[in-house]
């Protein structure tokens, strides 16, 4: 069998002049990044015509370690939607290098369902996450340069900053450091630390930003952190969001590139979906929504976790509202919350399918808490029996839910057309009655608990004196309204990763709560978060290698 490079590099590709003159993009107006990956300008947004476009969100139920396969699903479904004469276009985040060299691999689809040239796409691509860590990086210069001045001086106390440095690299040896060491000619010394790229606040902010107008007003919206006399300090305060949104003009622009079939594929900026939303740029969404009938888009992790952001965060911001939310199930993973074990999940087994069902069930449901209207795409494994994938065609056509078994990854868009039909015949019915969970200018406490009792079927939510102190601060802040950014496992619907299935009776734990300003949510934190990831034991990287002419191996 071919390894994903392999068929990746069997195909010959359009130069992207053809691919945008499918979207009607006239090949003078793209910045060329060689002859497959090109910008396209802002002014392709066209804010009239996306309101007619549909847009079609994919999800999944709770996942396994390794992933149910959303992005593999998204590509897959856009090159079927296009097979059966529908205008698609796959709209994704960019991958991380952390994934890359780490554990997870890339992030651009498997098997005959693709983004190209994955190569690039994997490694630096366009460029954006190096521009967004120089935007990143500049502000904490900033910072510690006014520590460091003797005229200009805020009065910032070190001990109060939590703006880090980022770097894109699973390097876990970064993650606490002192900065500043070496005497007075070398700055303060302080306790900082490295995050990695994906996880900047910058990133949150690119990723939601409507025009470069608001992407300045978002950075200067930035908190730093405070004075010695207890005054809040934000970015602007520094002069800051003017030079950071230079460094960001190009990475601003959403990047276009193809699909293994030559279909368009936009891949713009890639947040974290635990401590940010998860989801690509509201311009790349916008741009698609504006040159093609339906937009396919992924928001990271499960409903509970990415697609409550899109709802509550992005498509609340950008005035999106989806049309369609396929939601990714997979028999591996709901035999897993079924009970069956990791290693034996390749053994068919339907009744830990039959215990594990309900996860699905709940995510479901949570559909229909905003008025949205599910369809299950089943993501066909080599192992699945067909038993197998019957009881869950059976469970949700018993209930309703258009079902279909998607051979995303053996067969791409040809074996997804059952899917695409049933997805394009929902988002042209179903009118747009996304409704958000909570309204933003309820109490923070208020909020939080809407989505974990209505979204997780929690009983209660638990805040320790940490966590009080901080809704103390965001209430003198006034920053109250901001939206909710929960980060929670993604392995369970609770906080605890070893609940499985749909779990009852819990309590969910806010430890602490972060301020993002700039991108207009608070993070409560449940449970370990992690924002500089470390290498795993063997990783990737030590099996990625390019020959004499140039040609790339060991990325999957
Ligand atoms: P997600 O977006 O949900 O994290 P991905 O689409 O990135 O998941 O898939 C995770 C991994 O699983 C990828 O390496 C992908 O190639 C692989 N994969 C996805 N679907 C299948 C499938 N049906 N059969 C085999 N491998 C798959
Ligand atoms: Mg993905």
């Amino acid at each position: 069998m071919k390894t994903d490079i392999e068929i990746a590099r069997s195909v010959r590709m359009k130069p992207v002049t053809e691919v945008a003159r499918q979207l009607g993009i006239a090949p003078d107006d793209l910045e060329l990044y060689g002859k497959y990956k090109a910008k396209v300008p802002l002014s392709y947004i066209d804010r009239e015509k996306r309101k007619n476009a549909k847009l079609i969100l994919v999800s999944a139920i709770s996942p396994t370690p390794a992933g149910e396969g959303k992005t593999t699903v998204s590509i897959g479904l856009s090159q079927a939607l296009n097979r059966i004469g529908k205008r698609s276009c796959v709209v994704l985040r960019e991958p991380s290098l952390g994934p890359v060299f780490g554990l997870k691999g890339g992030a651009t689809g498997g098997g005959l369902s693709q983004v190209l040239p994955m190569e690039d796409i994997n490694l630096h691509f366009t460029g954006d996450f190096a521009a967004i860590e120089k935007a990143h990086n500049l502000l904490a210069a900033l910072i510690d340069n006014n520590i460091q001045s003797k005229t200009r001086s805020l009065g910032l106390d070190p001990r109060t900053i939590s703006w880090k440095r980022v770097m894109d690299m699973n390097d876990r040896s970064l993650r606490h450091i002192v900065a500043g060491l070496g005497g007075t000619a070398s700055g303060v010394p302080r306790e900082t630390g490295f995050d990695i790229t994906a996880a900047s606040e910058v990133m949150a902010i690119l990723c939601l930003a409507t025009s470069i107008a608001d992407l300045k007003r978002r950075l200067g919206n930035i908190f730093v952190g405070f004075t010695y006399d207890k005054k809040p300090v934000y970015a602007r305060d520094l002069h800051a969001e003017g030079a950071m949104a230079a460094l960001l003009k190009d990475a601003i622009k959403p990047n276009l590139v193809q699909t293994l079939e030559g279909t368009p594929a936009l891949i713009h900026g890639g947040p974290f979906a635990n401590i940010a939303q998860g989801t690509n740029t509201v311009v790349a969404t916008e741009m698609s929504l504006s040159l093609t009938d339906y937009t396919v888009t992924e928001a990271g992790f499960g409903f509970d976790l990415g697609a409550e952001k899109f709802l509550d965060i992005k498509c609340r911001a950008a005035g999106l509202s989806p049309n369609a939310v396929v939601l990714v199930a997979t028999v591996r993973a709901l035999k897993y919350h079924g009970g069956q074990p990791l290693k034996e999940l390749k053994t068919p087994d339907v009744e830990a399918l039959e215990r594990g069902i309900v996860n699905l069930q709940k995510h479901i449901e949570n559909i229909g808490l905003f008025g949205l209207s599910p369809v299950v795409a089943i993501n066909k494994f080599a192992t699945d029996s067909d038993e197998e994938l019957q009881f869950i065609r059976d469970y949700c056509t018993m209930r309703g839910v258009p079902c279909a078994v998607a051979d995303v990854w053996g067969q791409g868009g040809a074996g997804t057309e059952e899917l695409a039909g049933l997805v394009a015949e929902t988002a042209d019915h179903c009118c747009p009655q996304f409704k958000p969970l909570y309204p933003l200018d309820e109490p923070v406490t208020r909020k939080v608990e809407t989505i974990a009792k209505n979204i997780y079927g929690a009983e209660a939510v638990d805040y320790t004196p940490k966590a009080k102190n901080a809704l103390k601060r965001i209430a003198d802040l006034g920053l109250d309204a901001l939206a909710i950014c929960m980060a929670k496992t993604q392995k369970s619907l609770s906080d605890n990763p070893a609940l499985l299935g749909r779990p009852k009776d819990f309590v969910i734990t806010v430890r602490d709560i972060e301020i993002a300003a700039g991108a207009g949510f608070l993070i409560p934190i449940t449970g370990e978060i992690m924002r500089m990831p470390g290498l795993p034991e063997e990783p990737a990287a030590e099996h990625i290698d390019i020959d004499d002419e140039g040609n790339l191996s060991g990325l999957f």
